[in-house]
């Protein structure tokens, strides 16, 4: 989406608010989430830019639901994200060589807006997180049968047998003989 920012660049206001959403899917050339990874919704942003006498700052805090999967047992997990996104805003596509300003750091206006949403998507990718777990300690998939360590596998229970029913299923051999 462009943001106008043409009432900050006539003087007509100090700060503009702004609340929109974004696509991932319809950025053009917008780098590639993780696979793993479904985003539920559009990403929300929302933030504004202020004046500062000379340039512009934008902040945002940019928020999205998404869909992944347990990465030791593969179970299906419904996360969010939230984090802060900020950048310089000018006029002036010198600045983003100056000392002491990164490029990225910048968004250039053209033709008296800014569109930033492959900015936003670019961050997502990095914020995301690289690993998921259902819980701190999923024990995961039985390497033997692949089901899950905690229920559906069988293998472990037939070799490391709880000590109590050990002592139950000598009492029933004895009982049997
Ligand atoms: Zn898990
Ligand atoms: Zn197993």
């Amino acid at each position: 989406m462009k943001l106008d920012l043409t009432p900050i660049l006539n003087r007509r206001v100090p700060v503009i608010d702004f609340d929109f959403t974004v696509d991932a899917n319809e950025v053009p050339d917008a780098p590639d989430i993780s696979e793993e990874i479904t985003l539920d919704e559009p990403v929300r942003v929302c933030g504004r830019v202020c004046d500062n006498d000379g340039y512009m700052s934008l902040t945002a805090t940019v928020s999205v639901d998404y869909s992944t999967v347990c990465d030791r047992c593969l179970a299906p997990l419904s996360e969010s994200i939230e984090f802060e996104f900020s950048r310089i805003v000018t006029l002036n596509a010198a600045l983003a060589g100056d000392d002491g300003i990164d490029e990225d750091d910048v968004l250039l206006v053209k033709e008296g807006g800014i569109d930033f949403d492959r900015d936003i998507i670019e961050e997502l990718s990095l914020e995301l997180p690289i690993y998921h777990l259902c819980e701190e300690d999923c024990p995961g998939l039985c390497s033997v049968c692949g089901k899950d360590l905690r229920g559906a596998c069988t293998c472990k229970n037939e070799k490391e047998i709880d000590p109590r029913m050990e002592t139950f299923k000598k009492l029933l051999e004895n009982m049997n003989k």
